[in-house]
């Protein structure tokens, strides 16, 4: 997809359901990773993922860690 301007692109970011998406795509392509235990196996709730792992559990977004851990 082409972007001419900045609004442009802010405009689609706006809706959160497609930023999320964007981000779960450009960081783990379609299998996210606990950012707390490195898990790869949540399950998807209606606000976002949950750990899997029994020691774990902790409720993470794509968002956790996602920009300054790259
Ligand atoms: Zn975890």
């Amino acid at each position: 997809m082409q972007f001419k301007s900045l609004p442009q692109l802010l405009d689609y970011f706006k809706e959160e359901s497609t930023g999320i998406a964007y981000y779960e795509n450009i960081r783990w392509g379609s299998i996210p990773a606990c950012p707390h235990c490195g898990s790869v196996n949540p399950y998807k709730t209606n606000r976002g993922w949950k750990c899997s792992d029994k020691d774990c559990h902790k409720k993470f977004t794509v968002r956790v860690g996602s920009i300054r851990k790259l």
